[in-house]
């Protein structure tokens, strides 16, 4: 029998197939179910279209059965069948079927990558076997035709004798390798569990005969094996049920089969829309943090199927980076199967669907944060910086998404608060909004520069993520109101002992002249204070990096040295500047001593580290001496 060559395409893909080192082999069976799938859907579309065709549902099934003895996998379906032409058009070339067309040769290498992530079709079917059978009979036709093939050779078609309308593909499994295991694909409860993975959601029955055991009939203590034949998917999945029947604990469930994460989820969106995009999505707002969430290694993504079947696991472009917490499906009948990564970059359909996607999420957020307070916060001490890198990535394009999502600990309220909340009950003279920021609640507390702020009863947000200070910056203001550390040099709050302090005489200002040149460049200036009321001193900051920037970029290896512009404050009120004043007249040594001691005072207050520990402590103890 002469064998025919494949067309040159066709045989590329093939020699991919056969050579792949692709670790998911299994989606072989994903490919001939749905394709079994598509045949069934064409017979149904023919008996919707002509009143000579009836369609009788319980005629219509995917059957997978196993020969383990002759190694032989067989998948065959009642689905419309295809004629000695059709072979031809479609098991000899490629088709329709795109996933190659456009890839230029040497793009084909790495073409394993893509498998996994796409349709690839039938010859998916010679990663796991050395022969592919096809026999089919074609709806309407009276012959019956077996194609063949071993691989790149080509192919043969012959006829053949069947007599029920339909396709059979027999696999012949490969032997089990060094590095691979191929006998699974004969074993009965690995090939459920990958159906169940990957197909669950065909809406055609699948069946299969599984091997059970019941003792005997006339010998209780004996068993002996029988076959049952089973459905193994579930056929109608969760998002294309109606809202109404399902409960919380069906999403829950799912959630957890779908191993989208091992907690409950805080909320789930059950998205159904039709119209100019039409897509059915369950999406999940997780409530812990995955172990890797915050590292390099997570990936972000959400699973994609096209009309029920499964086409990519991680879907990234269907997720913004600030929502890549969520988990979940979407399914669209207006995606192709065999679609490939770059193509689905630049698809309009995806672009629209994720676009929707993204207006639903936040405003299910929204509601939560309205409506559940409790479970808001839970989910915002997980991924609540998350929402805030959003605002700092993209030179703030996500702001008008984000912003309202924020919280931040409230001096105030000693809770989180929202933004509209801190800005709504500001009274009228307030000018900003004030935040402090430090490593902790109780650190920040303590701090001195909150004093001012604080005594004139204002609210202050305290920022301890790291990234706070630098989401704000990309921020600016919030309803008009502008952001203002309580360390930075004005804050807006006029006293009678700010004005005090303005007014600070000539004697005064020499003084602090001399402070500043003892502590040459490691201050900008030395002022009086307008915000100390208890404290001695602390630091303030001018110009575009705060203090708590500069301990962060420190963090960083390799960041070059980017430092604050400090201001030494002095609280020209306290006992502590009094003795100081007294040594600035009297003693000029004592006074250099005391400035670098108050100097190093405030850099610990701040939680920077002082340069010299040493001397540090020597100055202490040359002052308890006296
Ligand atoms: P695609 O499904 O994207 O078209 P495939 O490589 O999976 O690409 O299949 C190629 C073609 O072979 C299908 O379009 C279909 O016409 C035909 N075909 C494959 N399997 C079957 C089947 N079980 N019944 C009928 N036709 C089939
Ligand atoms: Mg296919």
């Amino acid at each position: 029998m002469a064998v025919k060559e494949f067309q040159a395409e066709a045989k590329r893909l093939l020699d991919l197939m056969i050579n792949s080192i692709y670790t998911h082999k299994e989606i072989f069976l994903r490919e001939l179910i749905s394709n079994a799938s598509d045949a069934i859907d064409k017979i149904y579309y023919k008996a919707l279209t002509d009143d000579s065709v009836t369609f009788n549902k319980d005629d219509y099934y995917i059957k997978v059965a196993v020969d383990k003895d002759n190694r032989l996998l067989k998948v065959s379906d009642t689905g419309i069948g295809m004629t000695k032409e059709e072979f031809e058009e479609n098991l000899g070339v490629i088709a329709k079927s795109g996933s190659l067309s456009f890839k230029k040769e040497n793009e084909i290498k790495d073409g394993y990558d893509i498998i996994g992530q796409f349709g690839v079709g039938f010859y998916s079917a010679f990663m796991v076997s050395d022969v592919v059978t096809v026999i089919s009979k074609a709806f309407g036709s009276h012959e019956a035709y077996k194609w063949e093939s071993k691989g790149a050779e080509g192919y043969t078609i012959e006829p053949y004798v069947r007599e029920v309308t339909g396709t059979e593909v027999i696999l012949k499994i490969k032997e089990n390798t060094e590095d691979e295991n191929f006998e699974r694909f004969l074993d009965e409860y690995e090939l459920k569990s990958i159906i169940k993975k990957y197909s669950d959601f065909i809406r055609y029955p699948i069946k299969m005969d599984i091997t059970r055991k019941r003792p005997k009939e006339n010998n209780k203590e004996e068993f002996e094996e029988y076959t049952e034949e089973q459905i193994v998917n579930s056929m109608v999945p969760i998002w294309k049920k109606n809202k109404n029947e399902l409960s919380k604990e069906d999403y829950e469930s799912f959630y957890f089969e779908k191993r989208y994460g091992f907690d409950k989820p805080v909320k789930h969106i059950h998205i159904s829309a039709e119209g100019t995009i039409s897509y059915k999505a369950v999406l999940f707002i997780p409530e812990k943090i995955p172990f890797d969430y915050y590292t390099k290694e997570y990936e972000k993504g959400l699973e994609l199927y096209s009309n029920g079947v499964l086409i990519m696991n991680r879907c990234a472009d269907l997720l913004p980076d600030y929502f890549s917490f969520v988990k979940g499906m979407v399914d669209s009948e207006d995606l192709s199967l065999n679609i490939s990564r770059e193509m689905l970059q630049h698809d309009r359909q995806l672009k629209l669907i994720a676009k929707n996607i993204k207006a639903k999420i936040k405003s299910e957020l929204e509601n939560l944060l309205k409506n559940e307070r409790e479970k808001y916060e839970e989910f915002y001490k997980s991924f609540g910086r998350q929402l805030k890198y959003g605002i700092y990535s993209d030179f703030g394009m996500n702001k008008d998404v984000l912003q309202d999502l924020l919280m931040f600990y409230s001096s105030k309220e000693k809770k989180l608060v929202t933004l509209d909340e801190y800005v709504s009950r500001m009274p009228e003279e307030q000018k900003y909004i004030y935040y402090a920021s430090g490593e902790s609640i109780e650190k920040i507390e303590k701090m001195p520069q909150t004093e001012l702020v604080a005594d004139k009863g204002y609210e202050i947000l305290y920022f301890t993520d790291d990234i706070d200070e630098f989401a704000v910056r990309i921020l600016i203001n919030y309803k008009d109101k502008e952001f203002k550390s309580v360390s930075s040099g004005d804050l807006g709050i006029e006293t009678d002992e700010t004005k005090d302090a303005s007014d600070t005489d000539n004697n005064k200002k020499e003084m602090f002249e001399q402070m500043k040149s003892i502590l040459s460049d490691k201050v900008k200036d030395v002022r009086a204070s307008k915000r100390l009321k208890t404290h001695p001193v602390c630091l303030a900051n001018e110009g575009e990096v705060t203090i708590e920037m500069e301990k962060i970029l420190k963090s960083i290896p390799n960041n070059p040295e980017i430092k604050a512009d400090k201001i030494l404050e002095i609280n020209i009120n306290h006992d502590v500047f009094k003795a100081l004043q007294g040594t600035y007249e009297t003693d000029k040594d004592k006074f250099k001593l005391y400035t670098n001691v108050l100097y190093n005072q405030a850099l610990l207050i701040e939680g920077l580290p002082i340069e010299d520990p040493i001397e540090f402590t020597n100055n202490i103890c040359k002052i308890m001496q006296e």
